[in-house]
């Protein structure tokens, strides 16, 4: 996944957390939860929204409620990934309204 992301942007090397306008999937780091995963959108830096995700929304409320632990930055980082990036042309096979199905929160 991060090669396809320097790929497309030889001249700049960003981490994934520094990247903007993303599609990004969190999986649960608990085993027991199996595939449970979140997928998200964001139009600032990923970290920063990461940073949201660990003071409220469905990632927290997920771990309060389901594990009854608190979610540390690193497992949030460590267990994120990035799908797509919005920067990028988008494929044909892909059309914008697609996007807006996605929960932002
Ligand atoms: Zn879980």
């Amino acid at each position: 996944m991060s090669q396809l992301l320097l790929r497309n942007t030889p001249h700049v090397i960003k981490t994934p957390l520094q990247e903007d306008h993303v599609i990004y999937q969190h999986t649960c780091n608990s085993e027991e939860c199996g595939s449970h995963s979140y997928i998200g959108m964001t139009r600032t830096r990923l970290m920063r929204r990461l940073t949201c995700h660990l003071n409220n929304g469905s990632i927290k409320n997920h771990y309060d409620t389901v594990h009854n632990s608190r979610l540390i930055r690193d497992d949030l980082i460590k267990n994120t990934i990035i799908l797509d990036s919005r920067r990028r042309p988008s494929p044909p096979s892909l059309p914008r309204s697609n996007i807006h199905r996605i929960k932002t929160a």
